[in-house]
């Protein structure tokens, strides 16, 4: 089979035949999905079995139900070209990629030339999804678009994708894989003088920096190239000449189609997080429904936003998947067992802003009564009237009583401050002055 690479690679190696290293375009192999023999698929979970299984039966049943898969997927590639490509015609771009990594006959099929309207439609199916640029197959431009995993060490980096420099990179790679563009220019200083190469001729990155404001940086092995066409290209002023225009052409299209894939990639990630929120926002009101039918609406009703706001943050609420009967099985307790917690903190929530209120009415007692006073007598505080048996008692009053001014009526306010606490007040006062002398 003739490899998807070297079929492309020869349409755009006719444009860039003036140069020894296959550029402008970018032919990098870190580019190409890996060639049969050594592909390297993106490392999967493994679940963790559980320690109840015994070890020798979790073993069984993982190589059967892997056999029995394997089976399935065996006989694939022996069915009608026509019939393999009708079915194949519904997959997203990156179910085909995942397909293309199974096994060496699938792989075949779907890397071959012919298959290139399947990609193409593929490619289109995704809304809005900019054309694939004509410096990548299909296959590659899905692998940057669609597949999370760093090109470089497969690990998940599903945010990192620079477009310009068609490479997904994970923040560990970055180092080892680009170079800052000052290091560049110091790769061929007598051109960078000249041309300022680093910024024109290749494709780069900006990174946050905690010593400057930001580290400019670009793909190591591009620079490497561009720099060693620039080398063979030195003496020959014509065709340096050509070179770096045809260069900086091509990194400007690199600069442009990456705005566009940008812009998409926004949007969808908008798309999705609305998405996301859609699920969590129906979970969280399935959720509440079953507890509604368990009696707790009116616990709900009381709930204020704060209440809501930390409901939707618990685990099992804020998980993107939809309420099923097995996932409230599951999740039931935990969440009864959150209710009754925010229960009791409402209840004394409520409890203290009723005793607040409560306060205030024996605030305006007090209030009332030191106005009828002698200015330079001394008042008990609000604490101490309010801790007084008779005061407190009518505070304590349950949660339906409706206390008003009238309600301390039976606690003789005036009495009370005059004959009793002003005057053991005053007498603690004395005394403690005593003692303190
Ligand atoms: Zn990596």
């Amino acid at each position: 089979m003739e490899s998807r690479r070297s079929t492309r690679a020869k349409g755009k190696a006719t444009a860039n035949a003036n140069t020894s290293a296959d550029l402008p375009g970018v032919q990098d192999d870190s580019y190409v999905e890996p060639a049969e023999s050594d592909e390297l698929p993106p490392p999967k979970k493994r679940r963790k079995p559980s320690t109840k299984t015994p070890k020798s039966k979790l073993k069984s049943e993982t190589v059967n139900s892997s056999r029995s898969r394997k089976g399935k997927l065996r006989h694939l590639p022996e069915m009608p070209l026509d019939i393999l490509f009708e079915v194949f015609g519904h997959l997203r771009p990156i179910d085909l990629l995942n397909l293309s990594r199974t096994t060496k006959a699938l792989r075949n099929i779907l890397m071959r030339r012919s298959a290139i309207t399947l990609w193409k439609s593929s490619l289109r199916s995704v809304e809005s999804l900019p054309e694939c640029p004509p410096d990548l197959t299909e296959p590659q431009y899905a692998h940057l678009a669609f597949d999370p995993h760093c090109h470089f060490c497969y690990a998940l980096c599903s945010q990192n994708i620079y477009w310009a420099c068609r490479l997904r990179v994970c923040k560990a790679c970055i180092s080892e894989h680009f170079i800052e563009s000052r290091e560049v220019e110091a790769l061929f200083p007598n051109v960078a003088d000249k041309y300022n190469w680093a910024t024109t001729l290749l494709p780069s990155i900006r990174i946050p920096s905690r010593r400057s404001w930001e580290r400019r940086l670009s793909p190591r092995k591009q620079a490497d190239s561009v720099a060693q066409t620039l080398k063979e290209l030195i003496n020959d002023s014509e065709r340096l000449n050509a070179f770096v225009i045809e260069r900086a052409n091509f990194v400007v299209s690199l600069n442009n189609h990456a705005g566009e894939c940008e812009r998409w990639y926004a949007e969808v990630g908008d798309l999705r997080s609305q998405e996301l929120a859609d699920i969590r926002r129906r979970r969280k009101e399935a959720i509440l429904k079953r507890l509604e039918g368990l009696g707790w609406g009116d616990d709900i009703s009381k709930m204020n936003k704060q209440d809501h706001e930390t409901f939707s943050r618990q685990h099992s609420v804020k998980q993107t998947r939809d309420l099923t009967d097995r996932i409230w099985l599951n999740i039931k307790d935990g969440i009864i067992e959150f209710m009754q917690d925010l229960k009791e903190k409402r209840l004394n929530r409520e409890r203290r802003e009723r005793i607040h209120l409560r306060q205030k009415v024996v605030k305006t007692l007090l209030d009332q009564y030191s106005r009828t006073r002698p200015y330079e007598e001394i008042h008990p505080g609000l604490a101490d009237v309010c801790l007084m048996e008779d005061f407190k008692k009518v505070i304590d009053l349950p949660e339906d009583a409706e206390v008003t001014e009238a309600s301390f009526g039976e606690c003789h306010v005036l009495f009370i401050f005059d004959h009793l606490t002003c005057r053991t007040f005053v007498s603690i006062l004395t005394s403690s002055i005593k003692i303190s002398v």
